[in-house]
């Protein structure tokens, strides 16, 4: 160890930073990263993020933007303009009815997710969280020194969680409930009557419920659905939506939360000592985003659909693997138990590792979505590089 390492280690850093683990993601999109540098051609299926450019309209606005000298501060939530065009958007999809007050603009849906939590979750609190979970919500809540309650689904039934099973966990303690749909990582969808009744449940409980609804222009088994639709309980809920996937954009870092007006409130104090306005020129591209063609996204959400059934196929055909049927986002969720036990493989993270490091393909494992049995796939890529990516996990797995 050098002295300066010898003398970082030594450092006593606070609690609520010893609570939390890195991104299990972002440290896949490092480790593949670090791969490509040293000249590794890798098939990644780590990151989840679209493979297709953000539309041109989106980009023409942040250059005029640019131009027009967009450059500097503006409001901490985000100009009137944008804060508009994402409630109009979000009425316009999903019928419901609110205001610019309810509406904050952050650096990305996991900057809307973090503010809130950090406003709404207090010490022993408890949040009920569906498990598969995406990898930053568990963190985030011990962040905030709230303590997860795990509801564990079913895999038989593709993941999916109802109402009945989110209200055998609800206690005094219980504070909020996270849901979100579809999924990151299975891909499960909550019908809207279950999305409802845990709304209603919840409301008479007083208890929050948050919905990240990252994926929901990515929903594959019929209509799409927001939990701000249902106005009639909007006091008790928050909806957390991105332009990341929906726009091709996840590199702009532009998120939102609807919400209440105290609770939005709360998040912009909190963002006014952090990080300030999402970044100006994103803003005019975020509007353009939102205000403009919409047929880019269902162009998107076709071929999402197209490539799901590709590389649930191939992986299906791969000996010893299972794999449940997504109806939304863009990730695979396969089971990879039955490798357990060959060749010293002994969890999810060793095969995602194995994967990585020996057939150079990127996966994140199951550990940091709260299952050992799977690994991640995502497949927000080319068909041709599903192939390549499935051709390696094939030979691979089946040498185990
Ligand atoms: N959708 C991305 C993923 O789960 C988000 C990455 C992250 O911020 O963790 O891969």
């Amino acid at each position: 160890m050098t002295a300066v390492a010898e003398t970082l280690s030594a450092v006593k850093f606070t609690d609520r930073i010893n609570r939390i683990e890195p991104s299990a993601t972002m440290a896949v999109v490092a480790e593949a990263d670090k791969l490509r540098q040293q000249g590794i051609d890798v098939v990644d299926f780590g990151a989840g993020e679209p493979h297709f450019p953000t539309p041109q309209h989106i980009k023409d606005a942040a250059i005029a933007a640019i131009q027009n000298n967009f450059t500097k501060y503006t409001a901490v939530g985000g100009t009137a303009e944008l804060r508009d065009a994402i409630f109009h958007r979000h009425a316009a999809d999903f019928g419901s009815d609110y205001r610019r007050e309810e509406t904050v603009a952050s650096v990305g849906g996991k900057h809307a997710l973090f503010n809130a939590i950090q406003i709404l979750v207090d010490h022993g609190d408890e949040v009920i969280l569906p498990v598969p979970y995406w990898v930053s919500f568990k963190d985030i809540v011990r962040y905030a020194g709230g303590n997860c309650v795990l509801l564990e689904s079913d895999e038989q039934q593709g993941f999916r969680v109802t109402a009945e099973m989110v209200a055998r966990l609800v206690t005094q303690r219980t504070r909020l409930i996270i849901l979100n749909s579809p999924s990151n990582p299975s891909g499960a969808v909550m019908s809207p009557e279950d999305l409802k009744e845990v709304v209603r449940f919840a409301t008479e409980r007083g208890i929050w419920v948050l919905s990240d609804e990252c994926y929901v222009y990515l929903n594959y088994s019929g209509e799409k659905f927001s939990i701000g639709s249902l106005q009639e309980y909007r006091e008790r809920i928050l909806v957390i939506g991105s332009l990341s996937k929906t726009y091709a954009m996840t590199g702009w870092r532009l998120g939102y939360a609807l919400a209440p007006a105290a609770v939005i409130s709360g998040m912009q104090k909190l963002q006014s000592q952090s990080t300030s306005n999402p970044t100006s020129i994103v803003q005019k591209a975020a509007v353009a985003a939102l205000n403009g063609p919409q047929e880019c996204v269902e162009q998107m959400r076709q071929e999402y659909i197209r490539l799901r059934d590709h590389v649930v196929e191939g992986l299906r055909s791969i000996p010893g693997v299972a794999c449940t049927l997504p109806m939304g986002a863009f990730y695979a969720y396969p089971n990879i138990s039955s490798f357990f036990g060959r060749d010293g493989v002994k969890s999810a993270s060793d095969v995602a590792g194995r994967l990585l490091r020996e057939a150079h393909v990127a996966t994140v494992p199951g550990e940091g979505f709260g299952t050992r049995d799977h690994i991640r796939v995502s497949y927000a890529t080319s068909e041709k590089e599903l192939d390549r990516g499935l051709k390696r996990m094939r030979s691979f797995l089946t040498s185990l």
